[in-house]
């Protein structure tokens, strides 16, 4: 039986994407392949000795990692009037054996979203089967720091199609014109249907790190390729919620 590593368990507004404003339930995933200069996440990146759970009550238990696909399967059941269920991290694909096994025994009562980097295409097969939304970042190399992954990114989506599937595209006054253009041609290429966000990044301390101006730019580009872009700040970094 395989064992995962959680970072924590709690319930909050989802901030991103097609879904954003509704509650879900977040199981966030430890351990991450990228390292984002703009990562808001840093307790995800690495696999630690233990995980928490915050409670409806407001309560915190600390539970030690990894845990078993059956013991997660219970401690997530007091949280199923939850509407929806985030899987999140770091990145979940790293452990799609754990997570497979998680959904294929004890699947929540609601909808599940797969919140992912979108660069393990390979590992999705795994755990699409038991998910209903695919929420995808495309990561530009001008403000990640990371290598391109376009490749990645374009296999990934064109996977993913068969679910309700959206791609988000974090955004600064880093990024260049040519990124943008590559990012919403490559979905284009998969299906023009599928919403794009162009999400601002922010700094640890709340501050939008691009302009207005600049997201309208970038908003014209992606539309030349686009039907459906939308600009959507983080929104629970606006209500100051986890
Ligand atoms: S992929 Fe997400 S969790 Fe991983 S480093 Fe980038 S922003 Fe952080």
């Amino acid at each position: 039986m395989a064992s995962g590593y959680v970072s924590e368990i709690f319930t909050s507004f989802q901030g991103e994407g097609l879904f954003a404003g509704r509650r879900h339930l977040f199981l966030r995933m430890a351990g991450c392949n990228l390292r984002c200069r703009y990562c808001d996440t840093p307790e995800s990146l690495e696999r630690t000795a233990s995980c928490t759970i915050h409670g409806l009550d407001g309560s915190a238990r600390v539970i030690p990692n990894p845990l078993k696909a059956e013991t997660l399967s219970s401690l997530l059941k007091p949280f199923f009037a939850a509407p929806g269920l985030a899987i999140t991290g770091g990145e979940p694909l790293l452990q799609s054996s754990f997570l497979a096994e998680l959904l294929r025994s004890g699947r929540p009562p609601f909808p599940i979203l797969l919140e992912t980097n979108g660069t393990y295409p390979e590992r999705l097969a795994a755990v699409l089967p038991f998910v209903d939304i695919v929420s995808m970042d495309l990561k530009l190399s001008s403000n990640s720091g990371e290598p391109p992954l376009w490749n990645e990114h374009r296999a990934f989506l064109v996977s993913s199609l068969g679910k309700n599937v959206y791609v988000k595209v974090p955004v600064d006054e880093n990024t260049r014109d040519g990124e943008v253009r590559e990012a919403a041609h490559l979905v284009a290429a998969a299906d023009r249907r599928v919403v794009l966000f162009l999400q601002p990044i922010f700094s640890p301390r709340s501050v939008m790190q691009i302009s207005v101006a600049r997201l309208e730019h970038f908003y014209d580009i992606a539309s030349t390729e686009l039907p459906d872009v939308r600009v959507l700040p983080q929104t629970h970094r606006v209500l100051g919620v986890r």
